[in-house]
């Protein structure tokens, strides 16, 4: 079974339009785009798990795969955009979702093949043996990380936040997990209340003591600094294509 990342970049994504960085040109030069973050659980059987939606092209992606179902962190654009042609599909697909009477769009007008599915926090799921739980984080919008269970490995998947609750950070530092992703959107030098940054995001990795850690959904300008002075972190940005077997 592998966990691969659709994409690990921000709203922008990386080439970012029109910027002219190194990050965006050397993308540009080996035909990289990587867009918002998004991720899929692929089962023994070809069928997948979709952890956000986060573009359009998901769907091309996806075109002749069973998606078993699509675990919803909240309803940005960046996270969630791919719906909008999922919901034509012939099949119906479970869509489970933070508690957000306001959805995105027309999507909750016009659900079609979506059955929006609301998880209360730390409620799990359970589809072929694997159990995902619905871990609530702080955002500017309801949002939920979601931490799942394979036969062999744990693994949490946690963009978007600025803040872990209490609640949350003393169960994610209950479970034994192998593989942590977490949003560190920007360097320390950018204040925000809706991201975590490098520095932040370390200090919850380093609390919550996974056997790895990762960072994600950062833009072009975040990763910039890092780029220019090959200054190494100690957990690393992964890229577009990233993936583990678990
Ligand atoms: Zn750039
Ligand atoms: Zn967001
Ligand atoms: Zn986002």
């Amino acid at each position: 079974m592998k966990f691969e990342f659709l994409g690990t970049a921000d709203t922008g994504g990386i080439p970012r339009h029109q910027c002219h960085c190194m990050i965006c040109e050397e993308a540009r030069t080996k035909g990289i785009n990587n867009r918002s973050t998004s991720a899929f659980l692929e089962l023994d059987d070809g069928s997948v798990i979709l952890f956000d939606a986060g573009y359009d092209t998901v769907c091309d992606r996806f075109n002749t795969t069973r998606i078993r179902a699509v675990f919803l962190t909240h309803f940005h654009a960046d996270h969630c955009l791919g719906l909008i042609r999922l919901r034509k599909s012939v099949d119906g697909i479970n869509c489970y979702i933070p508690d957000d009477t306001q959805g995105f769009g027309d999507l909750f007008m016009h659900k079609d093949s979506i059955n929006y599915q609301v998880l209360e926090p730390f409620e799990s799921i359970e589809i072929e043996g694997i159990k995902i739980v619905a871990v609530p984080l702080i955002h500017s919008k309801l949002t939920h990380g979601y931490v799942f269970f394979t036969k062999n490995n744990v693994v949490a998947y946690l963009t978007d936040c600025a803040s872990i609750p209490a609640a949350s950070l003393a169960y994610l530092q209950s479970q034994t997990i192998d593989h942590l992703f977490i949003d560190a959107a920007y360097s320390p030098s950018f204040e925000s209340k809706k991201h975590l940054n490098w520095e932040s995001a370390r200090e919850y990795i380093d609390q919550i003591s996974p056997k790895n850690g990762y960072f994600i959904h950062a833009s072009c300008q975040t990763l910039l600094p890092l780029y220019k002075s090959s200054k190494s972190l100690k957990y690393p940005y992964i890229d577009k294509g990233f993936r583990i077997e678990v």
